[in-house]
């Protein structure tokens, strides 16, 4: 516990730049012979033999450090898709990328908002607001696309700390009769078509399985979910996170599975 405290202040608060790491990652796929697709390109008839990667970004927060990994791949002329949350969707970001070609998606964490907003914190009255949870889902893809005037192909679940005390998920909102009504591809239904699946992770480990391994063991069908923050310290924003979570553990402290 404590080496994981002191390894959470050392990234957040003093670790260089990792994004020749980044950059390093990606050339290497790209020397290998695999081909970058997006996430709404994942059901398209990719030929069986060919060897593909898809790169995930949950853009959680630091928008800076989401900027930089977007000119690494601009630089190497690849695509991948990025899933913002309402906080942090920023035009010039979201423009850049939409105009270059890669993905936008939507990162959503509906449930967990409504919980925190309505005080309701037993898991069968939040089962039982679902229709409710469902409508902010869809006004909120509506009021996005409005605003940055392009169309939503797939959406990324958010897990945030109020869905680990709940029990639930943010993708169970996304149910099939969801599904039915708006189409859009859950980047979670990937899971089924990869070969090899890896996250990135806190200093010092930075992967859950390295993603090396993937070309080592010749797989073809690679999905590597990214965050912006283990590649680069960001004092400011860490900071007002912290403190962020420090009220929110206070505030909901009573709630229990
Ligand atoms: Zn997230």
């Amino acid at each position: 516990m404590k080496n994981k405290i002191v390894n959470r202040i050392y990234n957040d608060y003093f670790m260089s730049s990792r994004m020749d790491e980044y950059e390093k990652l990606l050339k290497t796929f790209l020397d290998n012979g695999y081909e970058f697709l997006m996430i709404r390109d994942y059901k398209k008839n990719i030929n069986k033999n060919k060897k593909v990667i898809f790169i995930r970004h949950d853009i959680d927060s630091d928008v800076q450090i989401a900027r930089e990994m977007f000119l690494i791949e601009k630089k190497l002329n690849i695509k991948t898709t990025y899933y913002f949350r309402l906080e942090t969707f920023t035009q010039d970001l979201v423009s850049e990328i939409l105009s270059y070609g890669s993905e936008v998606g939507y990162h959503y964490e509906e449930l967990a908002t409504f919980v925190k907003e309505n005080k309701i914190y037993k898991k069968e009255d939040v089962l039982n607001s679902m229709t409710k949870i469902q409508d902010m889902l869809i006004s909120n893809i509506k009021m996005l696309e409005e605003h940055y005037n392009f169309k939503i192909t797939s959406i990324a679940s958010h897990g945030d700390f109020m869905n680990r005390k709940l029990g639930i998920t943010n993708t169970v909102i996304y149910d099939n009769s969801l599904r039915k009504k708006l189409k859009l591809i859950e980047a979670y239904d990937l899971d089924d078509c990869v070969d090899f699946r890896t996250s990135d992770t806190m200093y010092p480990k930075f992967f859950k399985e390295d993603p090396y391994l993937a070309i080592s063991k010749k797989a073809k069908k690679v999905l590597l979910l990214i965050h912006t923050r283990y590649y680069k310290r960001n004092p400011k924003e860490r900071f007002k996170l912290d403190v962020k979570r420090f009220i929110d553990s206070i505030k909901y402290y009573k709630i229990n599975k």
